[in-house]
């Protein structure tokens, strides 16, 4: 490893071309203090794009979290009382340390996901900073309710009092680090809570930053702390914490089962956003161009790693083979490669074992008869640059003829693999969007708006989309069905979750 002190140095200047040359440390954020963890433990943290390890993270344990829950007590009746304008304040400070360090963040992002560099810059970064924008304002017009009722003994006022929970568990996963973890940090500390949060250990390094924005703006110790490590020493450590009240976790269904069945016996709030096998469906009548550009998008970006992502696409039988041309025709054109080339469409996925994960479903598809029509393979290493060999690059993967029993019509893969099949009759076309577990989203393409509102109430996920993909509105619900989750984050929903309801009630 670098000289831990010089390299702490330079990420405090968030100068990114040191993170991206030199090898460093990152550090629990506890009470306001960078530390290890109490072990002295490490885990290593690996570039996608090279297979190369770049930094280390504290491997914390059981101990960090009740130093981090027990800072984040200390802070809360402070934080809690503080004017609302204020809290407004410290986010809107949060989003110009960010956007002051804009390239740094990009860069960090990027490196530690693989994903693309101009997708980090239009995308994660713009959209963390967004989240505390967001927050800073709607909690200034977040409203309560009051209710009258007249009766003989006198006039008897409602009203609802909306308080923060206390110390809320923020748990994120890889694929969006910043955006996904900052969606939930600015609804928590605008409502008056205090957080401890445990990000993916797969890509750390913009939390890290994002702690360093907290210290230099003297955000008050303890409000938010980050402690780094595994999911089950760290994360389980976590949500079993008496002292943690509300639980908001982003992640695989199978995690999300594991904390309801630790949380729920102490009744613990929760808002779980989890996996999905997400489908479009494409009729007759829809404008083809754009449902192919679209379906590029929702398949392919972020190498297929974002819960919204395209998996199956059905398409009405008298367009499919003209559609499964101009698709292949595009997908021909993705490059997959170097992340910091703007040409790049796809970078690595994000670790070995996803790489192997992914793979080993594109075997399964060619065992269940699927045929593939693009891709189902890595990257040949002829065709990356020397200092890439290593990386974790899959090529962009569309197949057709699954067979109906197949696990992969069910499972979610969560990477660059798309199936295609015709369809007869809309409502078939449904029934297999809603034969999955899962319920996160869909994307439906016809010109007909009455069918379209039609087959949207009929589709049982979380979020229709029509003729577009990835519009979020920070103001409405997002989250799924089924086993796609429980509850909704986004706008007044976040907020709502982040406090308690309390009504009180006075006779005059
Ligand atoms: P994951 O469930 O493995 O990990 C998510 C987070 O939970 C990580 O920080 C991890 O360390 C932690 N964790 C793991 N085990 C834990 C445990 N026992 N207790 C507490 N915390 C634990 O998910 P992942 O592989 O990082 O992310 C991919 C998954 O996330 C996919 O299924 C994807 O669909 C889902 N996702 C959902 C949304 C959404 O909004 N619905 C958004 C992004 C990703």
């Amino acid at each position: 490893m670098g000289d831990v002190t010089k390299d702490q140095k330079s990420i405090n200047g968030y100068e990114h071309k040191l993170i991206s040359n030199l090898d460093f440390e990152i550090l629990n954020y506890i009470d306001g203090e960078f530390k290890p963890s109490q072990n002295s433990e490490t885990l290593h943290n690996v570039d996608p794009s090279t297979g190369k390890i770049y930094s280390t993270l504290p491997k914390s344990d059981a101990l960090d979290v009740v130093f981090a829950v027990k800072a984040a007590k200390k802070a809360f009746d402070k934080w809690k009382d503080l004017p609302v304008e204020e809290r407004s304040k410290w986010l809107n400070k949060i989003a110009d340390g960010i956007e002051n360090n804009f390239e740094a963040f990009a860069e960090a992002e990027s490196r530690d996901t693989g994903k693309p560099l101009w997708l980090a810059r239009s995308l994660d970064i713009p959209r963390a900073i967004e989240n505390f924008r967001f927050f800073a304002s709607r909690i200034l017009n977040f409203e309560s309710k009051s209710y009258e009722m007249k009766s003989s003994s006198g006039v008897a006022l409602s009203y609802v009092q909306k308080q923060p929970l206390g110390v809320c568990a923020l748990i994120t996963p890889w694929n969006l680090p910043l955006y996904l973890l900052t969606w939930k940090i600015a609804p928590c500390l605008a409502a008056g809570n205090v957080a401890v949060c445990k990000p993916s250990e797969i890509t750390p390094l913009t939390t890290f930053l994002l702690a360093k924005v907290f210290q230099d703006i003297g955000l008050p110790k303890g409000v938010c702390n980050i402690v780094f490590g595994l999911g089950h020493d760290v994360g389980e450590a976590l949500v079993s914490h008496p002292g943690v009240t509300a639980i908001s976790f982003t992640g695989g269904t199978s995690t999300g089962q594991k904390i309801a069945a630790i949380a729920a016996p102490h009744f613990k709030k929760m808002s779980l956003e989890l996996g999905g096998k997400n489908s479009a469906i494409i009729l007759k009548d829809a404008n083809l161009k754009k449902a192919v550009d679209v379906c590029i998008r929702s398949s392919f970006l972020n190498q297929g790693e974002i819960c919204l992502c395209t998996e199956r696409i059905f398409i009405q039988d008298e367009i499919y083979d003209e559609f499964k041309k101009l698709f292949l025709e595009e997908v021909q054109k993705l490059y997959v490669g170097d992340r910091t080339q703007e040409k790049t469409f796809m970078g690595p996925l994000v670790s070995e074992a996803h790489l192997n994960k992914v793979l080993s479903c594109i075997d399964l598809a060619k065992k269940d008869k699927a045929k593939i029509l693009f891709g189902g393979e890595s990257v040949p290493s002829s065709d990356l640059s020397p200092e890439l060999k290593n990386g974790y690059y899959l090529k962009p993967t569309v197949m057709e003829d699954l067979s109906d029993c197949s696990e992969l019509q069910q499972d979610e893969i969560f990477g660059p693999v798309v199936s295609l099949r015709p369809f007869k009759y809309a409502h078939e076309a449904v029934k297999w969007a809603n034969t999955t577990p899962y319920g996160l989203c869909a994307t439906l393409f016809t010109q007909d708006l009455t069918k379209a509102h039609k087959l949207a109430s009929t589709i049982d996920v979380g979020t229709v989309w029509i003729n577009t993909w990835l519009k979020r509105d920070l103001r409405v619900p997002f989250g799924g069905m089924k086993s796609s989750g429980l509850g909704r984050e986004g706008g007044d929903y976040s907020l709502d979750f982040f406090t308690e309801a309390k009504t009180i009630c006075i006779e005059y």
